[in-house]
């Protein structure tokens, strides 16, 4: 039974990587010193593995910034924009042209714009999204994956086996920058491609190599399965001595299933974590050469594997096909998990005990090998550890339990429906038409987070670090005075982030000093860990929104993070299902909108920025997710009087297929992000009448630029002419926190002024 690995988180224990290219990126180091970092970081990861007895080591899955670019500068799909960078004869090579295409380039008189970056399937990871004309063209234009073959071969003594993410899922998670043609038309041409570097990686003695196609476990149309069965058809065809592992990951492969099995492929790899029950239809339909890659350790997840599950699936699939057909793995790519558990050194020894980060994730593919193998102890230590885990009071809290479990519809609903809300709380709040107001954080600025460190050093007292945080807090309530805001916000700057600040104080939630995890290029994340039933021990933000309302006659809106989001940014439990802690972060949640309200807060935003992004990949399964997800939401807001204004905000994404479950929160008001889009967005809330009232966001908040009056009027008009202007809010697309104060300001006072022309003008 061989031990497979997909792929090797790249940013290193300590994120050298990440600080090795932003130093280059700065100037401050030279590229041998990037590619020396970068070559010692792999040569550990290949020997780590190699040691830890994976037969197939993976290769040319590390990256200096993402695996999708990698292939689109291997197969020379490099938008044509980027030329003058190629052909510069100031001696660019074939790295700053690869980081021109992921972060722009302004050098030299030009100035040429970055790929477009999504998010990779459900994952945190964002990649970087090829780009195709009608006439693309492709050919070989980088050796990164026969250097790391040859490299990886050096350092292992063993085969390595080289990873490329596979031809259709490349084509499919592209975009065509040209109208038409269908990207998938382009198969023929890339074809022989893909088929050149098989086959010259054969030449150097590849066995083995690993195709990722993750758009099996998606919905796919007929053009694209045919697609798929073409290019496969073309590679065993044309090269013959290979043998391909096909992987698929993050879901079921459903009707795709008959699909994939036929394929003319060596080993098919599936993933058993997230799609345990695909196991039972995969062997039903295998034909008879095929091996199968069971993924049966997490792969997104920190938590430690439960030997006697995997062993069961493990065992079944022996039984079917024979043992010498099974190989196990993890069920992705190791990329989404933190790198090493040995680093956390601060972790509660028994919590620690039920964790597994990548590198421990090698270790347990071994053991269960040495499990089958007759080594009984190891099943036996697991077992202790996994039911330590099952029973203990760390996790369990009867009261939590018990209370999701009395969950009413009425918890999930407000008292009167929203028409007697928007009647009440006009009265109360007496705002004029296009009611001005902003995101909730504010410009955290060098000193805010140099206070923050510096408490956290021990430098500086609690005390002190709270007279700092209010007087910048005062400041800026006056500032928004001044300006004429209507609705104000505190400005957040007691918070390092919109999770974490929730998390540390919420029970059930625990940190890790080195659990990072990459989200985009050098950039990396350290969610949180819900390990236990969440719980709110005491107020969160009782305390700041109220000293924040004590400076102001104005009012002052409450902020929290709600639950959808505290759960979709953490790493969650994998022993209840997410809809049950959603639940309980949202009863956590609830609690404090009831004690803000009791303070005398009288608006209270409840931010859900990650809704969208936790959208099941399979159109099947949406409605389920929705109703759960839309259902946390309303209990953490449905505690309040009608007079209380409840708020949520939102960041850009396709709400398109979503309106009808937006407008199910409820929220009295909610705003969003859409000046990028020229209001575009707000079409669809204007085609489902959206009921409540509402905040498109007029002004861009990634950007530095400073909005003009007139174009900030301009959308309210456009937003005006699609919703009844008396549901519109004025503010901006987010957040302030990245921002400086001078632009902030400035757009600002425009955004007041706009505000103010709309009024007259309607
Ligand atoms: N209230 C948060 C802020 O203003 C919202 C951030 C977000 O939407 N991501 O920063
Ligand atoms: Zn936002």
């Amino acid at each position: 039974m061989l031990l497979n690995n997909l792929g090797y988180p790249r940013i290193g224990a300590r994120r050298e990587l990440k600080k090795a290219c932003e130093l280059y990126w700065a100037g401050k180091s030279s590229k041998d010193d990037l590619y020396n970092t970068a070559k010692t970081l792999r040569e550990n990861y290949w020997k780590t593995q190699a040691q830890a007895g994976i037969d197939l080591v993976p290769c040319n899955d590390f990256s200096f910034y993402d695996h999708v670019l990698d292939m689109s500068l291997l197969l020379g799909a490099i938008p044509a924009r980027y030329m003058p960078v190629v052909t510069d004869v100031k001696g660019n090579t074939e790295l700053d042209l690869y980081f021109a295409m992921a972060r722009g380039y302004q050098k030299d008189g030009l100035d040429i714009t970055a790929m477009e970056m999504t998010k990779w399937f459900d994952t945190n990871y964002h990649y970087i999204v090829p780009e195709f004309t009608k006439q693309q063209q492709f050919k070989i234009c980088s050796d990164k994956v026969f250097e790391e073959f040859n490299g990886a071969r050096q350092v292992t003594g063993k085969i390595p086996k080289p990873v490329l993410l596979g031809p259709v899922s490349y084509l499919l998670l592209g975009k065509e920058k040209e109208s038409g043609f269908n990207r998938i038309d382009l198969l023929p041409r890339l074809l022989p491609v893909y088929i050149d570097i098989l086959n010259r990686l054969a030449s150097y003695g590849a066995v083995w190599v690993q195709l990722d196609e993750p758009v099996l476990a998606l919905d796919l149309d007929d053009k694209e399965r045919e697609a798929i069965r073409l290019a496969y058809k073309e590679i065993n065809k044309q090269c013959p001595g290979l043998k391909i592992v096909l992987t698929t990951y993050f879901g079921a492969l459903k009707e795709n299933t008959e699909l994939a099995v036929k394929l003319p492929v060596c080993a098919l790899h599936i993933d058993l974590v997230r799609a345990p029950e695909q196991l039972d239809a995969v062997l039903a339909a295998i034909p008879e050469k095929l091996s199968l890659s069971l993924g049966v350790v997490d792969g997104r997840n920190i938590w430690k594997n439960n030997y006697a599950w995997s062993l069961e699936h493990i065992r079944k699939a022996q039984e079917a096909i024979g043992a010498d057909r099974v190989m196990i793995a993890p069920s992705c790519s190791l990329l989404h998990s933190p790198f090493d558990l040995g680093l956390e050194t601060a972790l509660d020894a028994g919590i620690r005990n039920w964790m597994a980060f990548a590198r421990q994730k090698l270790d347990e593919l071994q053991e269960l090998k040495a499990i089958l193998d007759g080594n009984e102890q190891l099943l036996v230590t697991n077992r202790e550890a996994i039911q330590s885990r099952n029973l203990s009071s760390l996790i369990h809290k009867q009261d939590v339990k018990q209370k999701v479990a009395n969950i009413t519809d009425a918890d999930a609903r407000r008292h009167s429906a929203f028409t007697t809300r928007q009647r009440v709380q006009q009265e109360r709040f007496q705002l004029p038409l296009f009611p001005t107001t902003t995101i909730g954080s504010f410009p955290q600025t060098a000193d805010v987070r140099s206070w923050r460190a510096q408490l956290k050093k021990g430098a500086i007292s609690k005390q002190h670090y709270d007279e700092l945080i209010k007087a910048e807090t005062e400041r800026t309530i006056k500032l928004q005075e001044a300006l004429g805001l209507d609705v104000l916000v505190h400005g957040e700057f007691e918070r390092n982030d919109m999770v974490e600040y929730f998390g540390e104080q919420l029970d059930g939630f625990l940190f890790t000093q080195n659990g990072w995890v990459q989200s985009y290029g050098s950039r990396c994340v350290k969610p949180p860990v819900i390990y236990g039933d969440v719980s709110r021990p005491h107020d969160m933000t009782v305390r700041w929104s109220q000293y924040a309302q004590s400076v102001t006659q104005h009012i002052m809106k409450g902020m929290l993070t709600g639950p959808v989001t505290i759960l979709q940014w953490s790493f969650v439990r994998d022993d209840q299902p997410r809809s049950i802690t959603a639940n309980q972060i949202a009863l956590a949640i609830r609690e404090e909108v009831v004690a803000l309200e009791a303070a005398g807060i009288r608006m209270i935003q409840i931010d859900e920025p990650a809704i969208r992004e936790g959208l099941p990949l399979r159109r099947d399964e949406r409605a389920a997710y929705l109703d759960w997800a839309v259902k946390a939401f309303r209990i953490a807001a449905s505690g309040v009087q009608d007079q209380t204004q409840i708020h949520t905000h939102m960041c850009y994404s396709e709400f398109n297929d979503m309106i009808e479950h937006i407008a199910a929160m409820d929220a009295d008001v909610i705003t969003i992000e859409t000046s990028r889009s020229q209001m575009e967005l707000l079409e669809a809330f204007a085609g489902f009448k959206y009921p409540n009232e509402i905040g498109p966001g007029v002004y861009d908040i990634h950007s530095p630029r400073v909005p003009t009056v007139a174009e900030m009027v301009a959308l309210l008009e456009k937003a005006a002419a699609l919703l009844p202007a008396r549901n519109l809010w004025v503010n901006p697309d987010c957040g302030l926190k990245t921002r400086g104060w001078s632009e902030t300001e400035a757009a600002l006072k425009n955004m007041v002024q706009a505000a103010e022309t709309a009024r007259q003008n309607v």
